[in-house]
């Protein structure tokens, strides 16, 4: 799905919509010593160094996240569009003629 660059959202700071830009979120690495992962080293610790995880389900695709930027004073929000996707892309989509013209510039 195509998602413009900019939109009109509402700013806590201003009180009022502004024009917002927008980034993907993008999730950091995982810390090494959150207690979820001393847990699970501790379990894979040992002898018999095997630890069998619970079977879950991976679903197929991610509902985007994009950090909103205000325009007029830089605050940043979080900006979740709640539907499953493929693919996301930032910008408008391209139209055949546009494309050709580009082409032929080249
Ligand atoms: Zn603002």
């Amino acid at each position: 799905m195509h998602v413009p660059k900019t939109t009109k959202d509402y700013c806590k700071k201003c009180n009022k919509h502004t024009e917002h830009k927008l980034k993907i979120f993008k999730t950091g690495a995982p810390r090494a010593l959150a207690e979820g992962n001393r847990k699970n080293a501790e379990k894979k610790r040992g002898y018999k160094g095997k630890y069998q995880f619970p079977a879950t389900i991976k679903k197929q695709n991610k509902k985007p996240t994009f950090i909103s930027e205000c325009g007029v004073c830089k605050a940043k929000h979080y900006y979740v569009i709640p539907k499953r996707m493929k693919k996301v892309e930032i910008g408008a989509k391209e139209s055949k003629q546009t494309k050709q013209a580009k082409s032929k510039a080249k």
